[in-house]
């Protein structure tokens, strides 16, 4: 492979933000292309609008993505830390309900702040990015790759392409170069999550037993259809509103995978009854809705590769947290890797 100059990054989750930022340090030229309006992946904040109880129209983030971001390996806790002194990280400490299971293994948590995409925007600050750009044909020309979205082309030839996108997302871009890698990926199990998120009354303080758990900021149900329950205003840097309760509950895959694909509002009527029986009371919602996370994880919670795919006769890399572990941690790692192998830029006058 000859020296690598331009690099179009496809998917701007936390793998592609990092793998972005690591290219733009080592010289390259880096354009990234997402399909959403903005960064993040599932790293996700949802603008809710609703109206309150006086009639009032009101506005609100929900993070409906990644509960938080923890760090094992001391790569990711260097970053971790960095974030955390330069504000975009902020460490949550929920109190935990009754009856819950622990978190995790008892790793601190953190939230990126203000909203969960803000770590890859930081990431991605200075970095050319075209958004609203669902890639779906990725063309190898004599002097480089062509990537197009809707009969689309953009104009720059790339000396090298990367996919930083979910599995089943990646192999029908991938299948025309590298058909194994195509089957490999579309046969990668992916973990579905439903996720309930909006804006309740909040019946303030009580000395009621089973009511306390409504003063709490997260539960891990240990049976039932709900894997997490929290309270989005607990969480640093949100909006907090007297007489509000902002909840986010994720199903658990079992249940998630189950129904599928269910219509949103059969499922959204069977999460109300689950958090309802999980409180011990019925929630008073102001406004509500469902998202179905087709991709919410990966099965396996093993690293494969060293994190990373990369063909040097194509030009072609793969990463995300498929091959880097099940988490924003895995992400970003991954997405370090995938920089970590391609050519350092040699020095490319005249091109
Ligand atoms: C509900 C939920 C809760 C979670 N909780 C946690 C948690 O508590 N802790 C934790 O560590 N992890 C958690 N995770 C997992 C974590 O969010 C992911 O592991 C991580 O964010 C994956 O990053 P990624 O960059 O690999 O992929 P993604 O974030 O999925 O990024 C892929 C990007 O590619 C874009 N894209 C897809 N197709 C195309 C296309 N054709 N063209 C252009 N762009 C495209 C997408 O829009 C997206 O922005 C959770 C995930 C979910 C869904």
């Amino acid at each position: 492979m000859t020296a690598i100059r331009q690099v179009a990054v496809i998917g701007a989750g936390m793998a592609g933000s990092s793998c972005a930022q690591a290219l733009t340090l080592a010289g390259h030229t880096v354009q990234v292309f997402d399909k959403s309006r903005g960064p993040g992946g599932r790293m996700a904040t949802r603008r809710l609008e609703w109206r309150d109880r006086d009639g009032e129209a009101r506005t609100t983030g929900i993070d409906h993505g990644a509960v938080s971001v923890t760090a094992r390996s001391a790569a990711f806790q260097a970053f971790v830390n960095q974030a955390l002194q330069a504000g975009f990280l902020a460490e949550w400490k929920p109190l935990l309900a009754a009856g819950s299971l622990p978190v995790e293994d008892g790793a601190p948590l953190c939230v990126p702040v203000p909203d969960l995409p803000a770590l890859c925007r930081h990431l991605l600050d200075g970095t050319a990015a075209t958004w609203s750009f669902a890639v779906d044909s990725l063309q190898r020309r004599p002097l480089g790759w062509q990537v197009a979205a809707d009969g689309l082309c953009h104009p720059t030839l790339f000396d090298a392409v990367v996919l930083a996108l979910p599995p089943a997302q990646a192999a029908p871009l991938l299948k025309p170069h590298r058909p194994d890698w195509a089957g490999q990926a579309a046969a990668t199990p992916m973990l579905p999550c439903w996720t309930l998120m909006g804006i309740a009354d909040d019946p303030g303080p009580t000395d009621n037993a089973p009511q306390a758990a409504l003063q709490r900021d997260l539960a891990r149900p240990p049976t039932g259809e709900l894997a997490w329950v929290l309270r989005n205003d607990s969480r640093p840097g949100r909006d907090r509103r007297p007489g509000q309760a902002h909840w986010v509950v994720h199903a658990s895959a079992g249940w998630s995978q189950q129904h599928l694909e269910q219509s949103a509002d059969w499922v959204q009527r069977q999460l109300q009854a689950a958090l309802d029986r999980w409180l011990g009371r019925a929630v008073d919602w102001q406004h509500l809705v469902v998202h179905r996370w087709r991709y919410a994880l990966p099965q396996a919670q093993t690293t494969t590769d060293g994190g990373c795919w990369w063909d040097a006769d194509l030009g072609l890399g793969v990463c995300g947290d498929f091959l880097g572990g099940a988490s924003v941690e895995g992400a970003w790692l991954s997405g370090l890797a995938m920089s970590a192998v391609l050519p350092q830029r040699a020095d490319s006058r005249g091109r």
